[in-house]
């Protein structure tokens, strides 16, 4: 059985005005490793690309970790961590932070909404020449999306991430994200450097999170094969070393499908990882992995059947 952990936010402190962002800190990180360890043990990419059937078909329990969006607290917190236990680990990086040097809209949204309310951001969305409104179904569907957020907050994050076009969303976030930020300093800061990403990828622990981090289930053919087949070409070419692993950004069903994997694989990735909740057997697509968030460790509910 292969139950794979996903990590966003590694940082010491949370603290902001408004909190839009879970993660944990680096004690908690080393905590949730250690505990784990006693339960099964931990495998790399290389270990996944030899050994998937024999991992898959096991009634043992085999722990993969990642890391989603290349963040640079990543490699500076939980990748000394990592290697203090001699745990391997997966990160993946969306190729515009390094090719277009531009922030991902996802990440521009996480920060404006770190200093204003989910009230006065939704204001000021409105406030740019037309209103959004979500139906009852997309209210539902928010609501499974962010099930660590309140219903306000799960409603924006849908409406920014799935409801308005990529075109609109980008400009209108652009516009306010000006306002409050320079986007050539979150840059520097948010992100890995490219040194980083080229040490990662030495100890092959480096992936691809596609190029613009869109829910790619939602874009035509060929954007869903730009995003998978750019991103792995650019770190291909920078680490001068093989990707073979995808992590789909948002891994919803929406934003990763059949049609989105099949892509994946004829691009010529071997395994791909979704956000859906759940252990992986033989029965699994190996290009639609599940995995926990790393948020559903504390929830001994969620899991404790598998672990
Ligand atoms: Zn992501």
């Amino acid at each position: 059985m292969l139950i794979i952990i996903n990590y966003h936010y590694i940082r010491k402190d949370f603290t902001s005005k408004f909190r839009s962002i879970f993660g944990v800190t680096p004690d908690l990180f080393e905590q949730q490793l250690i505990s784990l360890k006693s339960q099964g043990d931990y495998i790399s990419a290389n270990d996944l690309i030899i050994n998937s059937d024999k991992i898959l078909n096991s009634k043992n329990k085999y722990f993969f970790v990642t890391f989603d969006d290349g963040l640079k607290e990543q490699y500076k917190f939980a990748l000394p961590i990592l290697e203090k236990l001699r745990i391997p680990a997966m990160f993946f990086a969306n190729s515009r932070n390094f090719q277009d040097k531009k922030v991902s809209t996802v990440h521009k949204i996480h920060l404006l909404r770190s200093i204003i309310s989910t009230k006065d951001f939704t204001k000021i969305l409105n406030n740019q020449g037309q209103s959004f409104l979500l139906s009852k179904s997309d209210l539902i569907k928010a609501k499974s999306t962010y099930v660590y957020d309140n219903p306000e907050d799960a409603s924006l994050k849908y409406l920014l991430n799935f409801k308005i076009n990529f075109s609109l969303q980008e400009k209108l976030i652009k516009n306010i994200f000006n306002i409050y930020f320079d986007e050539c300093e979150i840059l520097n800061n948010l992100y890995m450097s490219e040194n980083e990403i080229v040490d990662l990828s030495k100890r092959n622990f480096l992936g691809s999170h596609t190029h613009n981090h869109y829910p790619i289930g939602l874009l035509s053919q060929t954007e869903i094969e730009f995003e998978l087949k750019n991103s792995k070409l650019f770190f291909e070419k920078i680490t001068q070393s093989t990707i073979s692993m995808v992590s789909y950004p948002y891994g919803t069903p929406d934003a990763c499908n059949a049609e989105v994997a099949n892509n994946a694989k004829s691009v010529g990735y071997k395994f791909g990882f979704t956000t859906t909740r759940g252990s992986n057997n033989k029965n699994n697509n190996k290009l639609l992995l599940n995995r926990y968030d790393c948020n559903d460790l504390s929830d001994v509910n969620i899991i404790s059947e598998e672990l």
